[in-house]
C-alpha cells in the first residue's frame, strides 16, 4: 500500500495524508496534481511525498485519491521543497503556500475532471502537456528545395514550406506519416521536439540591441558575479550603484550569460506595471526568451506563460514578487532589483517577502541572489557586515557626463504658500518650475496623497468626515466628479453639505492632494501641459500612456504620488520636487526613517539623468531630521550608520526578530479579548521573548473590523517562532480572524 502526503489548498496547516489506489501506484509521483476528497468536496492537491509506511491513522480510515492529474510532476521538485520550506519559515499553510506556484486550472477542466470521475487524467491535457513538433531547419531544406530537386515529392516539400513559414508545428498539423518525419530528421531538414501544446505558433523574435561596453566598475562587479555562476555555488550579492549606475546593464548580462549556459534566470522588480522600459530592455537584449509576469495577463496567457516556463521553452522569469515561483529548473540566477523595496512583501494571504525568500529559493537551487539598490535595506546592510553576502558597488553613473543631481531643502517653517497661493508650492518651488518651462525641460512633483483633500473638518465643532467602514477621514476627490472616498475599503459617497454633528454648513477642505497640485499648476501655468500619475489615472498597468507621453515630452509636470518615484529613466527631468517630506516621517512605524530617506534618493535619482544637471527641491518642516539630512548629501553610508546604532539601540531589526500578531473582529469586545489571551499564551514561552501589548492597531477600524495587535521580539529566531506557533494553535473564537505576520514590515 502506498500512502500520498497531499498540500490541499486550504487555510489549515497541514498536508493530509491519502491512500493510493493500487492501480495508480506507479504514476503518482511527487509535484503532480491529484484530486481527493476534502470534507464534502473535491479539491486539487499536489503531492509533497509518498509512503509505504501507514501513518498513525489506520489505512481503512484513509481517504483514497480520486483522480490523478499529471503523470509528471507539474512542479519541479527543486521548487516543490523551496515551498515547503516557505511554508515552514512563515508557519503558513502548505496548501495556501502551493497555491502561490500553481497555475489556476482552467475551470471547465475541473468541472470535466469531476465529471469524469476516478482515475480520468485526460482532460487537463491542456495544462502540461508536451506535444511533438516539428521544427524546420530552414537553411537545409532551402538546399535542398534548390539544389537536389526531385528529391522531395511535391506533398512533402508542401509540407515543408508550411513549417518554414510557421518555424515549428506540431507534428499532427503536418501530412506527413511517422516514416517520412523519421526519414526528414535523418536527412537534416527538420527536427523533432517535445513543446508545450499550449503554443503552437513559434514566436516572432524582436531584434536584438547591442549591449554598451562595459565600465570599469561593472566590468568587476560582473566578473564576480559570472564567476560565481559558472562554479554553480550559491552566493549572495549586494550590488549598491547609485541610481544610474548601470546596475539593470549587470542584470541583462548575468541573465545572459544564464541563457548560455543553458541554465535559468528569475528578475524580480517591485512593481512591474511602473517599469515598462525595463521589460522592453530585457526583450530587447535577451529576444524572447523572457516571461513577463504582470497582473494585466489574463488567466490563460498566465497559464501559459507558466506552461512555457515549466517545459523550458521560456527560461527566464521577469516580474514582480509573484515571479519567483515561476517553475524553471536549472536555476542559476534571481535577481532582486530595488531590494530595499517594501512591495516584495505580500501583506494578505501568505505574509511572505520575496526578497527574502529569494536568497532561500537561490541557496537550495545553488544559484546566485542578486540583491541591487542604490539605497540598500538595513538587513542587507547587516548581512554585509556580518560577512554573509557580498559586496559590489557602481559608485558612479553610467553615462558620461550625468552627475547626480543637486539636493537642496525648502523649509517650510520659513517659506509660506507661493504666488498660487498652495502651501506646498512656495515660492522657491515655483521659481524652480518655472525655469525647467522656460528651458522646456520636465519636472517630476511627488506628493504622497491622492485626491483633491485628505479631509473634511466641520469649522464650527470640528468633526471629521470619517470612513463609515474605517477609523479614517474621507479624502475629497474632485476628479471625475465631486465625491468622499476611503483609501483603505474603497467606500465613496458624496460631498456632505453640513456637519452630521452640528448641521453647521461651514465644512473646510484640510491637507493637499495630487489633485489639488495638478489644478493649482494649471492655474498657475497655463501653457505647461500638467499631467498626473496616482492611482486614480492609473491603476494597473494603465501607467504606460502617463509615461509614454512624459518620454515623448507631451507633459512638462507630472505630479504623482510613489508612482513617479520608481525607477524611470527620463533623461528630460532635471527637477524633482518632494512636496512634503514630513508625511512619511510621521507614520507610526520603526522604519520611518528608513523609507524616508530611502524614498528622497530613489525620487532625487529620477532628476539629471541626461545632459543637464538635475536639481531636487525636498519641501519639510524637519530639515535637521537624519533621512533629511543624509539624502541631501545622497549620503547612504552615513545614513545607514546612524540608523543601524538607532536600530541597535532601541532592538529592532536587524538586531531583533518579530512577528507581528494581528487579530479583528467585528465586535470590539470579543477582538481585544482574544488579544489579551493569545498575549497571555505568547508570554509563557519563555523569557528571551518580549511581548509588546496588545493594543488597538494605528488604524483601529477597517472594513467594519476592530483591530488589535501585539508584537513578538527577540534576540533569536526560535523563541518568536515558538511562540507564534503556540499564538496559532491556541483556541479561537470563530468570529475573530488571526494572523500571524513573520518579520513584519507594514505595522499598520
Ligand atoms: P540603474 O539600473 O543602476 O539605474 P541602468 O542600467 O538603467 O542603471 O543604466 C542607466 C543608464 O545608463 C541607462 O540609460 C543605460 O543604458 C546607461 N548605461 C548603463 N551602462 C552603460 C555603459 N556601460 N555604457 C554606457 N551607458 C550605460
Ligand atoms: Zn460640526
Ligand atoms: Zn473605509
Amino acid at each position: 500500500m502506498v500512502f500520498a502526503k497531499v498540500a490541499v489548498p486550504v487555510p489549515l496547516g497541514q498536508a493530509f495524508t491519502y491512500s493510493v489506489p493500487q492501480e495508480w501506484a506507479s504514476r503518482v509521483v511527487p509535484g503532480a496534481r491529484v484530486l481527493c476528497d476534502f470534507g464534502r468536496r473535491q479539491v486539487l492537491g499536489v503531492v509533497l511525498e509518498l509512503s509505504e509506511q501507514a501513518p498513525n491513522i489506520a489505512p481503512e480510515k484513509l481517504k483514497p485519491l480520486r483522480a490523478v492529474v499529471d503523470s509528471e510532476p507539474v512542479l519541479p521538485t527543486s521548487l516543490l521543497d523551496f515551498l515547503v520550506q516557505l511554508a515552514h519559515y512563515y508557519l503558513a499553510p502548505i496548501g495556501e503556500v502551493m497555491r502561490l506556484a500553481l497555475p489556476t486550472v482552467a475551470r471547465g477542466d475541473l468541472e470535466k475532471l469531476k465529471a469524469q470521475g476516478v482515475g480520468n487524467t485526460e482532460s487537463i491535457k491542456s495544462v502540461g502537456k508536451l506535444v511533438q513538433f516539428a521544427v524546420a531547419n530552414t537553411a537545409a531544406i532551402e538546399q535542398a528545395r534548390n539544389v537536389e530537386k526531385g528529391r522531395l515529392k511535391g506533398a512533402i516539400l508542401d509540407e515543408l514550406n508550411k513549417l518554414v513559414d510557421a518555424g515549428a508545428l506540431p507534428i499532427s498539423q503536418l501530412e506527413i506519416s511517422r516514416s517520412v518525419a523519421k526519414k526528414l530528421v535523418d536527412q537534416g531538414l527538420i527536427q523533432l521536439e517535445r513543446r508545450s501544446a499550449a503554443e503552437p505558433k513559434a514566436m516572432p523574435s524582436t531584434p536584438l540591441e547591442e549591449a554598451p561596453l562595459p565600465t570599469e566598475a561593472q566590468r568587476a562587479a560582473l566578473a564576480e558575479i559570472l564567476e560565481t555562476m559558472q562554479a554553480g555555488t550559491a552566493a549572495t550579492f549586494l550590488l549598491h550603484g547609485v541610481t544610474g549606475s548601470g546596475k539593470t546593464e549587470i542584470y541583462l548580462n548575468a541573465t545572459a550569460r544564464c541563457l548560455e549556459m543553458g541554465r535559468s534566470a528569475i528578475v524580480l522588480v517591485p512593481e512591474i506595471a511602473l517599469t515598462p522600459q525595463l521589460v522592453q530592455r530585457f526583450k530587447s537584449r535577451l529576444g524572447d526568451q523572457i516571461a513577463v509576469l504582470h497582473s494585466g495577463l489574463s488567466p490563460r496567457e498566465r497559464r501559459l506563460m507558466w506552461q512555457k516556463l515549466r517545459d523550458g521553452t521560456l527560461r527566464v522569469a521577469v516580474g514582480a514578487r509573484s515571479a519567483l515561483f515561476a517553475p524553471v529548473e536549472n536555476l542559476a540566477l534571481i535577481c532582486v532589483d530595488e531590494e530595499h523595496d517594501s512591495s516584495f512583501k505580500q501583506e494578505d494571504g501568505v505574509q511572505y517577502s520575496a526578497r527574502d525568500m529569494a536568497l532561500l529559493r537561490a541557496h537550495r537551487s545553488n544559484a546566485v541572489c542578486l540583491l541591487g539598490s542604490a539605497t540598500p535595506s538595513l538587513q542587507s546592510e547587516a548581512l554585509r557586515r556580518a560577512g554573509k553576502i557580498r559586496y559590489l558597488s557602481l559608485p558612479l553613473r553610467a553615462r558620461a557626463g550625468s552627475a547626480l543631481p543637486k539636493v537642496e531643502i525648502v523649509d517650510l517653517r520659513r517659506f509660506g504658500p507661493g504666488p498660487t497661493g498652495d502651501r506646498l508650492i512656495t515660492l522657491p518651488l515655483f521659481r524652480a518650475l518655472e525655469q525647467v518651462l522656460e528651458r522646456k525641460q520636465q519636472a517630476i512633483l511627488f506628493l504622497n496623497r491622492r485626491g483633491f483633500a485628505p479631509s473634511l473638518v466641520c469649522e464650527a465643532c470640528g468633526e471629521i468626515v470619517q470612513c463609515p467602514n474605517c477609523a479614517v477621514a474621507l479624502t475629497v476627490h474632485t476628479r471625475p466628479r465631486e465625491r468622499m472616498v476611503c483609501h483603505y475599503c474603497d467606500f465613496s459617497s458624496p460631498v456632505p453639505k453640513q456637519c452630521s454633528a452640528c448641521k453647521s454648513a461651514r465644512l473646510s477642505q484640510e491637507g493637499v492632494g495630487t489633485e489639488a497640485v495638478e489644478s493649482s499648476l494649471v492655474t498657475a501655468f497655463p501653457h505647461a501641459q500638467v499631467g498626473r500619475l496616482d492611482r486614480d489615472v492609473a491603476a494597473g498597468t494603465k501607467s504606460e500612456p502617463v509615461l509614454a507621453r512624459m518620454r515623448r515630452g507631451e507633459i512638462d509636470i507630472l505630479v504623482g504620488t510613489q508612482m513617479v518615484t520608481k525607477g524611470h529613466d527620463l533623461p528630460r527631468v532635471t527637477l524633482v520636487g518632494v512636496l512634503n517630506a514630513d508625511a512619511a516621517l510621521s507614520l507610526p512605524d520603526y522604519q520611518a526613517a528608513e523609507r524616508t530617506f530611502q524614498l528622497l534618493v530613489q525620487v532625487a535619482g529620477r532628476a539629471g539623468r541626461g545632459e543637464d544637471p538635475g536639481r531636487v527641491l525636498v519641501q519639510t518642516h524637519n530639515p535637521d531630521h537624519p533621512a533629511v539630512r543624509f539624502a541631501l548629501k545622497h549620503d547612504v553610508a552615513g545614513f545607514m550608520e546612524h540608523e543601524l546604532a538607532e536600530r541597535r539601540q532601541l532592538h529592532y531589526p536587524p538586531y531583533a526578530r518579530l512577528a507581528l500578531v494581528r487579530l479583528d473582529a467585528t465586535d470590539r469586545s470579543l477582538a481585544e479579548r482574544a488579544a489579551h489571551q493569545l498575549a497571555e499564551i505568547a508570554r509563557k514561552v519563555g523569557t528571551e521573548l518580549e511581548v509588546l501589548g496588545p493594543t488597538a492597531a494605528p488604524l483601529a477600524r477597517l472594513r467594519g473590523r476592530y483591530r488589535f495587535r501585539f508584537l513578538l521580539r527577540a534576540q533569536e529566531r526560535a523563541p518568536v517562532r515558538k511562540a507564534a506557533h503556540a499564538v496559532l494553535k491556541a483556541p479561537l473564537d470563530r468570529r475573530v480572524r488571526l494572523s500571524v505576520d513573520i518579520d513584519p514590515l507594514n505595522m499598520l
